[in-house]
């Protein structure tokens, strides 16, 4: 009990931590900007504004964009460029629950909102993807665009093979809501599924099938000893009891052969064959940090993470100016999220503009164990809210009242009116 109580308090301590150090953050840079401008000009009148390039316009890198443009002093010479292949943020957290049912539209959100405001030609937003990066610049892969850059943040986050239900393999709303569309399908047609990978996206995903159509045979199969591994134990099992109560099968400790299904079968590694016609991977996210082989292989972790200082500033002193956050960031965290990523894109860019002004990038990324906090469905309306250190587990049960899992709340969070999308919020920023 005393465990948990602490648990809590240290929680809240953090919480309230982080809300005083950015809005301090907000105070220190408001004083160097007055600062900057009462003196004579400081900048020099360029020909062509330097350029800030992030790479990656989720979580991490569009949360760092928005501190950057909006933090810059009006007299800076730099602007940011946003290089971004996605004509909307991908939400990612409802994607399982929408390769089931059929809300999909929400899962995309318009991009724009988070830099209204800023000055006029602060923002350049390209929508193409980049090839390659070395130290003159980053090369765009279709129009072969090379950009160069005084900074460089390094947001692209981590990526699944299988693509669906962890990413969405496309760039325009219109093919992610047609994939999505033909996943739902899918699972509606088929009368046995199976579902690879016992982590959050296939839990949920098994789960509401289950609840949705209580006539299918569903069977969940993982590598390891427990579901949710990377949780603590008390997690795991009432994840595991959540499967049983709906009537899952799961099979733990096994690995599918291949995930052909040859004559209405899958086979796993151990010889036992499963009933299946249709399968679901759930496995095998890994951070998208291959377009840096070129320009720092040395910073690039076995796991494809790139190494980072607590400052983000990327593990190799000759690019001081190239940062790494969120998922793509190796922070030594088990389970990256979302959250730690909106926090280190902060980190981010307040470093940026203080070395943009004539500062050092001082400000430190430190992981905290309560962003790891995680609200695990369990079918369409049942759910369990989770916090860990490691050590001690706080877990309880809760009711889900909202179909599309709260997506209304990220639109206001990225500042759009849900769920209104008139396409044309990305052109503002332009
Ligand atoms: C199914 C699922 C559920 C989740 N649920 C939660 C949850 O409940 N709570 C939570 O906190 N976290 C959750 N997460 C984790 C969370 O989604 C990630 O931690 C978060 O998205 C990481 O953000 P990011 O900005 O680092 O990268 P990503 O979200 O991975 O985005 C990377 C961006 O970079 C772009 N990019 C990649 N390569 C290039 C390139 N070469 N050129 C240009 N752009 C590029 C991509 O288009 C993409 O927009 C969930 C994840 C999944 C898969």
């Amino acid at each position: 009990m005393f465990r948990k109580s602490a648990l809590i308090a240290s929680f809240i301590v953090h919480v309230l931590g982080f809300v005083g150090e950015a809005a301090w953050e907000t105070v220190v840079i408001k004083f160097r900007q007055i600062a900057l401008l009462s003196r004579t000009p400081r900048f020099p009148e360029l020909d062509e504004p330097r350029n800030i390039v992030i790479i990656g316009a989720s979580f991490a890198g569009y949360y760092a964009a928005q501190v950057i443009a909006s933090k810059l002093p009006p007299n800076s010479p730099y602007r940011v460029v946003i290089i971004e292949p996605h004509s909307h943020f991908h939400f990612t957290w409802v994607l399982p629950r929408f390769c089931v049912v059929d809300q999909e539209q929400k899962a995309f959100i318009p991009y724009g909102p988070l830099l209204k405001g800023a000055p006029e030609g602060r923002v350049r937003w390209v929508r193409e993807r980049v090839a390659k990066v070395n130290r003159n610049g980053v090369w765009l892969e279709k129009s072969r665009e090379q950009i160069p850059y005084d900074f460089l943040v390094v947001a692209t986050g981590s990526g699944a093979a299988a693509g669906l239900p962890s990413r969405v393999p496309v760039d325009t709303k219109e093919e992610g809501t047609a994939l999505l569309q033909d996943m739902q399908h899918n699972i509606k047609q088929a009368q046995h599924l199976v579902v690879v990978g016992g982590g959050a996206a296939g839990v949920e995903l098994a789960t509401d099938v289950k609840h949705m159509y209580p006539g299918k045979f569903v069977t969940l199969v993982h590598s390891r000893k427990a579901v949710m591994h990377r949780f603590g134990p008390e997690l795991q099992a009432a994840a595991l009891q959540g499967l049983k109560d709906l009537g899952i099968e799961t099979v733990l400790h096994e690995r599918t052969a291949s995930s052909n299904i040859v004559d209405g079968q899958i086979t796993l590694q151990s010889g036992r064959r499963i009933r299946c016609d249709f399968l679901v991977n759930c496995t095998g996210q890994r951070a998208t940090s291959g377009i840096m082989t070129e320009l720092a292989p040395e910073a690039i972790s076995p796991t494809g993470a790139i190494r980072v200082k607590p400052s983000l500033q990327i593990q190799d002193d000759k690019l001081s100016n190239v940062y790494a956050c969120g998922d793509v960031a190796d922070v030594g965290i088990d389970n990256p999220n979302a959250r730690s990523a909106l926090r280190q894109g902060m980190v981010v860019g307040f470093n940026i503009v203080r070395a943009a002004t004539g500062g050092s990038p001082t400000k430190t990324y430190k992981p905290f164990w309560g962003e790891c906090v995680i609200k695990l469905t369990l079918g369409l309306d049942k759910s369990i809210v989770h916090i860990g250190n490691g050590k001690t587990e706080l877990w309880w049960r809760s009711k889900e009242k909202d179909i599309s899992l709260d997506a209304a709340g990220a639109w206001n969070h990225l500042g759009v009116k849900p769920f209104q999308d008139d396409d044309g919020l990305e052109k503002q920023v332009e």
